[in-house]
């Protein structure tokens, strides 16, 4: 998909054949086996991988991701969507993806630390605060970040905050940064309810995937004003037409780890919640999950990506057809409100000099919009997709970075 959606932009950009592997193939792509003890004092080994996609534009950045779907093809397509992103924002970083496969549901809170610390521990020789820099994904958390910091730093023999993002407040984390991705995809939403004229209040919103980005995107439209009629996760769905109570949603999931057993009147077909009639819907579960039918199907009047990938190339080409109904916010703009947060919370790591929250939003909006002005302007102006205009606009600068820098030696 990621090489795909490449294509399409090499071609858009008249892009010479012989740049375009320079630009696509991933700088270096790392896979370690992670042996951790057992609870039961058996030695299990997982598979881990590291995909820094370039390193042209300054330290790689990008998530982690712990599940079982994990492989090298998966993290690498996440290295270069998040290569775009970065540049797509305006940060100084490459894109980057690791994780490690394996389902959480087997493990325990001790045996999830030693494979979180072996995991980094594996990846020392590869990453630094000037090399790659990671963060949170599907799977891990501010606990992951923090035993990830935290073993860097033993080897370092000193604290190294700046070695990874996404860490709680009071070890080396930025405020905001628990809400950036969430909160960018609300106040995104807004800024095209404003342009499509449609009032937040009465409006309606529906949400697959209630974790981090769901859950604050939810919440944040919920300020707004709009009523989150639907939302699932991995263990089912609810829905509620007059509006789900989303603090006391977020409260239970805290509390148990899921939407389940939050209501027995609620109850919905996850299946049929992507469909439902609404003004914004949000995935934020997981990629692939709108293909061509889902994208005939789609029954809302702005469609936005909080997760990375949620759609086919397929589901593209329809989508493309139905831009007059149908207003989307792509991936690497919609859910960029965390790798923003994330820039910030590296650069305040690297000065030990730390912002209030609302210096964090402030600038994290202003980022926002300045990306969403200049997609929006690139799109009119060469009748092309909003997709298509973002990930236009990432791939030209980094083009423009490494024709000026050159190729060594
Ligand atoms: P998370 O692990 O906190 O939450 C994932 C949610 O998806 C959970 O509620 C889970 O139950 C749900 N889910 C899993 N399978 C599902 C299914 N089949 N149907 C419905 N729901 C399902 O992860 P997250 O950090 O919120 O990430 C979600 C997506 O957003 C991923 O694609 C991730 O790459 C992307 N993303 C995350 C961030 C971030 O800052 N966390 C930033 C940018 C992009």
């Amino acid at each position: 998909m990621a090489a795909n959606q490449f294509y399409v932009i090499a071609n858009h950009l008249e892009i010479p054949m012989d740049e375009r592997d320079r630009l696509l193939m991933p700088k270096r792509a790392i896979t370690v086996s992670c042996p951790i003890h057992r609870d039961d004092g058996s030695v299990a080994v997982f598979e881990g991988y590291r995909v820094q996609h370039l390193l042209t534009m300054g330290p790689t950045k990008g998530g982690t991701r712990f599940a079982p779907s994990v492989d090298i093809g998966e993290v690498a397509a996440l290295a270069v969507w998040m290569s775009w992103k970065c540049a797509l924002a305006g940060l100084p970083y490459g894109g980057a993806k690791g994780g490690v496969t394996v389902d959480l549901t087997t493990m325990s809170k001790r045996e999830l630390e030693a494979l979180s610390r072996r995991y980094m521990q594996e990846m020392i020789p590869f990453v630094g605060p000037h090399t790659d820099v990671m963060a949170p994904d599907m799977g891990t958390n501010e606990q992951v970040m923090a035993w990830f910091m935290d073993t860097y730093s033993m080897y370092q023999g000193q604290t190294v905050t700046e070695i990874v993002t996404g860490k709680p407040v009071y070890a080396g984390g930025t405020l905001g940064r628990r809400e950036a991705t969430g909160r960018g995809v609300a106040h995104l939403a807004k800024r095209v309810m404003d342009v499509l004229a449609i009032n937040p209040a009465g409006a309606t919103a529906v949400i697959q995937g209630f974790g981090n980005v769901g859950s604050y995107a939810a919440l944040g439209l919920h300020q707004f004003g709009l009523k989150v009629i639907a939302v699932s996760d991995h263990t089912g769905a609810l829905y509620d037409k007059g509006g789900l109570d989303i603090l006391a949603l977020m409260r239970h999931t805290d509390q148990h780890g899921s939407i389940a057993g939050f209501s027995n009147q609620l109850h919905f077909d996850p299946a049929q919640v992507l469909t439902l009639a609404c003004d914004v819907l949000v995935p934020a579960a997981m990629e692939r999950v709108i293909d061509a039918k889902v994208a005939d199907n789609l029954k809302c009047r702005i469609l936005a990506e909080g997760a990375n990938g949620p759609t086919t190339p397929e589901a593209d080409l329809v989508l493309e057809k139905r831009q007059d109904e149908m207003f989307l916010i792509p991936d690497i703009l919609c859910n960029s409100g965390g790798v923003v947060v994330s820039y910030f919370e590296w650069v305040q790591d690297l000065q030990q000099l730390f912002w209030e929250e609302e210096e964090v939003m402030r600038r994290e909006y202003q980022i926002l919009d300045r990306a969403f002005e200049h997609m929006l302007k690139r799109a009119k102006a060469d009748k092309i997709s909003h997709r298509t205009a973002a990930m236009a606009i990432g791939v030209e600068k980094v083009r423009a970075a490494k024709n000026t820098r050159g190729l060594f030696p």
